[in-house]
């Protein structure tokens, strides 16, 4: 091991090795280190039976300026550009088309508010027509869009990201996981299942705790998810309490995928779609056999994800069985088999599912990104400041961060610091 590497950085999601392509070919010594052991972070495929799964991102947002599309072309991995299919309800199954034009309309009319007359209160529930008939569904969406209840999202946040969204989603039939996994460059030292325990500054280096081993590296690109930086799994000297703080006004919200396989011929037409139940703040949205897998991927977002991590997995899959054969009727049963679900809430080193600012603070992505001292530099989705939430926003972040590493280290490098 390397153990005074140039720079080290914490984390081998998409900020991590967004950092660790933007460092190669720089002629810094890089280390990076993450608790899992698989490179990836929130960017996971799972290999099944049933062919590859992402537990973690799976749609390329705003793909069309989605710089993981540009690597995924450049290193041969295929991207699927059609139209994702959750607009649709197959077969007007519980939800007719004059209920979906008009909680459609109930949505387009709540974003609209949120974007040009924000209320006062920055909280995106008071953008909410009162006793509007769509409330349960805008919750809904809000934990899918947002992992979190409208009453804890800042409108000022949700609005930006909508704002920069290219609404353009694509996908990696081999997996967006298996992508970003696939893109640490060569000559960076990995340290797998190998969690940094605590960061502490002398006067000319930073120094990092594992458990086998000392660190003395001259910066550090700090890349784990806001609930990991809040909470108290890395001691951080005091000097990061606002960094700490920024990232509590960050929090994850709760996001998981259930994956159940289809078993035999079932009603499930390939590429298609059902919202749960439209009138269930906690319902679950299904994607039918994506790209013609056969497989069902259960979205679960909020209060729906908050309480599949606290049931377990079996209560999980069997509520999910029961809203499908609610919709598809009980000879769908013997069709549906649990194939693999996520646990991010449980994760200790994620802690969730993706960052949304509190109401009144969107601006803690800017004080969450300050390096601190011109040595150690903050990356990671919750710091972008509209493509948070997503690999890319991770990736960029990373890129960021790297370059302000490098213009802080390089003249000091010169002057054989
Ligand atoms: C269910 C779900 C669905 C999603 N769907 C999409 C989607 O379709 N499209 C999209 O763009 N995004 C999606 N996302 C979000 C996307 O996955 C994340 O925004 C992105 O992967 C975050 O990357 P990151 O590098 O910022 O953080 P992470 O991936 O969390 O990386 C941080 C890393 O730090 C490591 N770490 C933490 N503590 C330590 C420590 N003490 N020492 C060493 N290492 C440590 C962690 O293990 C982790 O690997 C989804 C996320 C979830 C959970």
């Amino acid at each position: 091991m390397n153990s005074e590497p140039d720079i080290a950085i914490i984390g081998a999601g998409a900020a991590g090795i967004g950092a660790a392509r933007r460092l190669a070919g720089t002629g810094l010594s890089v280390s990076i280190f993450d608790s899992l052991p698989r490179l990836g972070g929130r960017a996971w495929t799972y290999e099944t039976s049933a062919g590859p799964v992402d537990l973690g991102c799976g749609w390329l947002h705003s793909a069309d300026r989605n710089p993981w599309t540009r690597i995924a072309e450049e290193s041969g991995f295929k991207v699927d550009r059609g139209l994702t299919a959750w607009g649709e309800q197959f077969r007007d199954l519980g939800f007719s088309k004059a209920e979906r034009e008009d909680a459609r309309r109930a949505f387009a009319l709540w974003s609209s508010r949120v974007a040009t007359a924000a209320p006062a209160s920055d909280k995106a529930a008071d953008a909410l027509e009162p006793d509007g008939s769509w409330t349960a569904y805008l919750q809904a969406l809000s934990g899918y869009i947002s992992g979190d209840e409208l009453e804890r999202i800042s409108a000022k946040d949700y609005a930006a990201y909508d704002e920069a969204s290219t609404n353009c989603n694509w996908r990696v039939p081999a997996g967006y996981g298996a992508l970003i996994s696939a893109s640490l460059p060569a000559g960076v030292e990995l340290h797998l299942a190998t969690s940094v325990d605590a960061l502490t500054l002398d006067e000319r280096r930073i120094v990092l705790r594992t458990a086998g081993a000392t660190v003395r590296t001259r910066a550090v690109i700090l890349t784990v998810s806001t609930n990991v930086l809040a909470g108290g799994a890395i001691s951080l000297p005091s000097a990061l309490d606002p960094w700490r703080d920024a990232a509590a006004c960050l929090p994850l919200g709760n996001n998981e995928k259930l994956f159940l396989e289809i078993v035999g011929d079932g009603p499930f037409a390939p590429e298609s779609h059902v919202l749960g139940d439209p009138h269930d703040p906690a319902t679950g949205t299904y994607y039918i056999r994506p790209l013609g897998s056969p497989v069902i991927e259960c979205f679960l977002g909020g209060a729906g994800a908050r309480v599949a991590a606290a049931e377990g997995h079996s209560a999980a899959f069997e509520r999910a069985i029961g809203q499908l054969v609610s919709l598809f009727g009980s000879s769908a049963r013997r069709c549906l088999q649990p194939l693999v679900a996520s646990d991010w809430a449980h994760t200790p080193s994620i802690g969730g599912g993706y960052s949304h600012a509190l109401p009144g603070q969107a601006d803690a992505r800017v004080a969450l990104a300050r390096p601190f001292d011109d040595r150690l530099f903050f990356a990671g989705e919750a710091t972008h400041t509209s493509d948070f939430s997503t690999a890319h926003g991770g990736y960029e972040s990373g890129v960021r961060a790297a370059e302000e590493a490098i213009n802080a280290l390089v003249p000091r490098l010169r002057q054989k610091d």
